[in-house]
């Protein structure tokens, strides 16, 4: 394949721009148990029923200057950010993979863990819709693909339950649920698209994150040490980082032990 310079990037970026519009109804709808399908966008306002040249991602929210065309009521910046992320994730994975076979269902994954990411925030949970077919998802591929079918079983073992090991025992210590099973089905997600391995970088990574948004969190006064973080918008940010940095951040980090 002869591409000119750049042709990669901007495919993707524009495939980014276009999912990323889908991933919006996505994060929108499934935490209602709404089809993504059906029926088409709406301002959940006035009910104006979105024509396609309202739907150009990022475009008509800057040529609507973020606001209903009908009602004139703003449009969440959400919108356009999940859009403009997607299309950045894009391209990196196109760094990260290349022209491969694993391009495309790294892709998929990292759709999901966007949209876990979006309702995690906003809704603290985690929607089984997602994270269980992504189990069985995650194990099917890995029959093609690295990190093959056993690391990805023990990668949803390890990973599921470690997180509900945790949970355990931080209800028997402090009689109170340290996070829903949303958690643990999500990192069992992870696990079976990753690997045994990466699972346990997208675990300390997103403990790492944790800790320092929850100090940033404190020191601004946001939070205090009882306020519960929605532990899966870590896991997705970790889990993305693992699934294209991974191998080479463990790589570095292994020689560095040696050394
Ligand atoms: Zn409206």
């Amino acid at each position: 394949m002869n591409l000119s310079p750049g042709a990669a990037e901007f495919v993707l970026a524009l495939a980014g721009l276009c999912i990323g519009s889908f991933l919006n109804v996505c994060i929108h709808r499934l935490p209602l148990k709404q089809s993504v399908v059906h029926p088409g966008s709406r301002c959940p306002d006035c009910g104006y029923a979105l024509r396609w040249y309202d739907n150009v991602p990022v475009l008509s929210y800057a040529a609507l200057r973020g606001r209903c065309r009908s009602c004139a009521r703003p449009i969440s910046l959400q919108y356009p950010l999940v859009e403009i992320a997607t299309a950045i994730i894009f391209v990196l994975h196109w760094y990260a993979f290349g022209p491969t076979i694993a391009l495309p269902v790294r892709l998929l994954f990292a759709c999901a863990m966007v949209v876990l990411f979006m309702i995690d925030l906003e809704h603290q949970i985690l929607p089984d819709v997602i994270t269980l077919p992504g189990i069985v998802t995650g194990v099917i591929c890995s029959f093609f693909l690295p990190p093959g079918p056993l690391m990805s079983v023990l990668g949803v073992v390890a990973g599921g339950g470690l997180l509900w090991a945790i949970a355990e025992m931080w209800y028997r210590l402090r009689k109170v649920d340290a996070m829903g099973f949303g958690d643990v089905k999500m990192l069992a997600m992870v696990g079976a698209w990753l690997g045994l391995k990466m699972v346990l970088v997208t675990f300390v990574l997103s403990s790492m994150i944790g800790g320092v948004v929850g100090l940033v969190l404190i020191a601004s006064r946001r939070a205090d040490m009882a306020t519960r973080v929605p532990f899966g918008t870590m896991l997705a940010v970790a889990a993305l980082v693992a699934s294209m940095y991974g191998e080479g951040l463990l790589a570095w980090y292994l020689s560095r032990l040696g050394a």
